[in-house]
């Protein structure tokens, strides 16, 4: 089984910082690491192509410093990387994006599953692995914990508000993990060496056949009106150390002072 997995490298940060002036993330001067559900995505390609055969290809669409996340999936296991990387790409949201991630997909061409993580930690929109698999006409199912692979069906367990459910979709198909979905291998010190010696190839614009017209920022339909960091609140009081009633008469009283009963 040919598995493609589309991971995203995100900065590894708590509290995420804003350009006012730009309205997008700061990234410079942020470590980054693989987006966590990606790790998950890249673990289950890994888990399906040890019970299957078959070949993983892991690809980003990033900086040149997003080169590092390609070799940790390397690390781990996988069989070959992409690295989309070009100034045309630039500003690109989530449609842009989706629309680069297409493209590879159709130039790689053999593929009988697309796994993403859920979502990206610091853009969090969820959208990218929905549109790529609009885009490119496939089924898709979103938040799966589980997966197994029988005579080209999936049968799927997504996550879903409460509970789970189960679904049945035949292959190809673009799914995206949640993070129970399994526990992500380490990389070994060899895996760590081969994958640092190795050679990241580069996709650029041309490589997959799209021009400025069709992504980057110009061809982004995304607006951001207006970005911000949350205004912290006070922390709160809690009250301890005496028993219920005297709590309850302790809370009504503040609430009192506040005019809130
Ligand atoms: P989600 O949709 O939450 O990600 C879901 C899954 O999709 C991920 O787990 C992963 O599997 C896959 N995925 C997401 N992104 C990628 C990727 N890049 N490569 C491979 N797989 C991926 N970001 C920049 O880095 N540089 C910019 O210049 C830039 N300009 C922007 C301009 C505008 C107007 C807007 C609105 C956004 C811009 N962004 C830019 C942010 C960028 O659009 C998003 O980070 C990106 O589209 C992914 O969205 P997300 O983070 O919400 O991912």
């Amino acid at each position: 089984m040919d598995i493609v997995v589309f991971i995203k490298q995100v900065p590894d940060i708590g509290e995420v910082k804003i350009d006012p002036e730009t309205k997008t993330l700061i990234r410079q001067g942020i470590p980054s690491v693989v987006n966590p559900f990606d790790k998950n995505a890249v673990e289950e390609a890994l888990l399906l192509r040890e019970k299957h055969g078959g070949k993983v290809t892991v690809v980003t669409m990033g900086p040149p410093q997003a080169a590092e996340a390609l070799k940790e999936c390397l690390a781990v296991g996988a069989d070959e990387v992409i690295h989309l990387s070009d100034m045309v790409f630039g500003g690109s949201d989530t449609l842009a994006t989706s629309r680069v991630l297409a493209a590879t997909a159709k130039k790689i061409g053999k593929y009988d599953l697309i796994i993403c993580g859920k979502q990206a930690t610091d853009g969090d929109t969820a959208q990218v692995g929905p549109e790529t698999a609009e885009l490119l006409g496939l089924p898709q199912v979103t938040n799966i914990a589980a997966i197994e692979i029988t005579d080209g069906i999936a049968t799927i367990k997504r996550e879903e508000e409460c509970g789970y459910a189960i679904i049945k979709a035949p292959l190809p198909l673009l799914v995206s993990v949640t993070k129970i979905i399994n526990e992500p291998r380490l990389p070994s010190i060899k895996g760590r060496m081969k994958a640092n010696r190795a050679e990241i190839p580069v996709w650029k614009a041309d490589d997959i056949g799209v021009t400025r017209e069709t992504v980057g920022l110009k061809a982004s339909p995304t607006r951001v009106v207006k970005i911000f960091n949350p205004v912290r609140k006070s922390q709160g009081q809690i009250i301890q150390g005496v028993g219920s009633q005297e709590a309850v008469e302790l809370l009504l009283e503040k609430l009192g002072e506040q005019g809130l009963v």
